[in-house]
């Protein structure tokens, strides 16, 4: 039905192409382009000869992306480069008129903010053209969004809090490394943690608010309260509510190792001076750790990624778990990817998939809980991320 661009042949994109591919009745012309061919290569290489068309691009210049769209005809781009592409890859959409759907907001390379103001700015450039931005189609910011929207939709009048609570128990085998991109992964982590309560932002220093959460299938872990973007715009959309946080799984070595690289200013985003030349400490850490994409056949584990909503039905207190639980080995024995990955991949497909079949659809840009979950939900269990529901007391 579409010619789908996918951007960015990481862990992300290996399994976004994989699952196109697993769906060519709807993405009937598949083009991977990355900032190196050899990447694209190795992913077009796991996959049927010819399934896949594979592009150098610098997603980075907007102009050389919008060449490329037009020359091979794409419909819709699905971004999974890094979040600092998301604005020029936006624009690059506008300039040829196609729609476009990213799993991260926009951050700046210099600056560890996460917000969506300027990827909101370009509301109505994209409603002026018709076309329909897609924000945060991964597992969270993603599933998580469209997790709220159906508790909203079947389970509450009223939602007054919500706990994002995401997990990962896998056990890679590695004293310290990180599931997706190292800086963007690093830099979240060690920024100030922050969630809503009453219409204001509360701050908290790094790692200062932990509390034990027992996750199905997992057990009891360590859970901190992070700042992730999904609140930005859950605040906006679900009704009644008084508090959203964020809370994410971290192992005693991961925290220890963290603290440690923070400490000797491993962390920086800053070019310092080295021996007559200029290096950001974050980018030559990313050197030395071991690729995300290599973690894949040496994770083991589960993930277990999830939101508690408590609010009021029929003048009733109710409380509600969803939660999808993913296992690591068979992620990888299914697209060569770990979990992570996996969990981000896929509802990205299942965003672009419905927009390409018109059952999401829009003008403007617009965040996943703005649409109808249920379609979405469905699709999570026919794509590999089934999902379950427990009342709590
Ligand atoms: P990786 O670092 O594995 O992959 C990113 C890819 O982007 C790399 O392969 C790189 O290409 C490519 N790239 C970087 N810069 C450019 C550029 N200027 N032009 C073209 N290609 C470029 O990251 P992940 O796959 O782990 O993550 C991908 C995205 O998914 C990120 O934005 C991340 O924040 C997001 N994410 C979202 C999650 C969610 O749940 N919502 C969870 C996890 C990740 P090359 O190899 O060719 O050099």
């Amino acid at each position: 039905m579409s010619h789908v661009l996918i951007i960015g042949a990481g862990g992300v994109g290996r399994v976004v192409t994989h699952k196109c591919v697993m769906n060519k009745d709807i993405f009937t012309k598949i083009t991977l382009a990355s900032r190196r061919l050899s990447s694209c290569k190795t992913i077009a290489d796991e996959l049927p000869s010819g399934a896949v068309s594979i592009e150098q691009v610098d997603a980075d210049n907007t102009d050389e992306l919008a060449e490329l769209i037009e020359r091979i005809g794409a419909k819709l781009v699905i971004n999974v480069a890094l979040p600092y592409q998301d604005l020029t890859i936006m624009d690059a959409c506008l300039k040829t008129n196609i729609s476009y759907l990213d799993t991260a907001n926009y951050e700046h390379p210099d600056v560890a903010k996460f917000e969506y103001k300027e990827q909101w700015a370009k509301h109505e450039a994209f409603k002026e053209k018709g076309l329909l931005a897609l924000l945060g189609s991964g597992f969270d910011p993603g599933v998580t969004n469209v997790f709220c929207a159906y508790a909203q939709k079947h389970y509450f009048d009223e939602i007054h809090t919500i706990d994002i609570l995401d997990c990962n128990a896998g056990d890679h085998g590695y004293a310290f490394a990180t599931n997706f991109n190292p800086e963007i992964n690093l830099r979240e982590v060690s920024a100030k943690g922050r969630y809503w309560e009453e219409g204001k932002w509360i701050e908290t220093e790094p790692m200062e608010i932990k509390m034990v959460w027992d996750y199905p299938e997992v057990g009891p872990k360590d859970s901190y309260l992070l700042y992730h973007e999904e609140m930005e715009s859950l605040v906006k959309h679900i009704k009644g509510l008084k508090r959203i946080r964020f809370f994410m799984t971290f192992g005693e070595s991961y925290l220890t190792h963290m603290k440690c690289l923070e400490n000797v200013g491993m962390l920086g985003i800053k070019e310092v001076e080295h021996k007559g030349q200029k290096i950001v400490p974050m980018e030559f850490l990313r050197t030395l750790l071991p690729d995300p994409a290599s973690l894949g056949p040496r994770t083991k584990g589960l993930t277990n990624i999830g939101i508690v909503a408590e609010g009021i039905k029929d003048g009733k207190k109710k409380k509600i778990y969803i939660y999808q639980i993913s296992d690591h080995e068979k992620c990888y024995a299914e697209v060569k990817s770990q979990g992570v990955s996996y969990t981000t991949g896929v509802p990205a497909m299942i965003g672009a998939k419905l927009m390409i079949e018109g059952k999401w659809s829009g003008q403007g840009v617009f965040n996943m809980e703005q649409f109808d979950p249920d379609i979405f939900m469905d699709e999570l269990n026919k794509q590999g991320l089934p999902w379950q529901i427990k009342e709590l007391d």
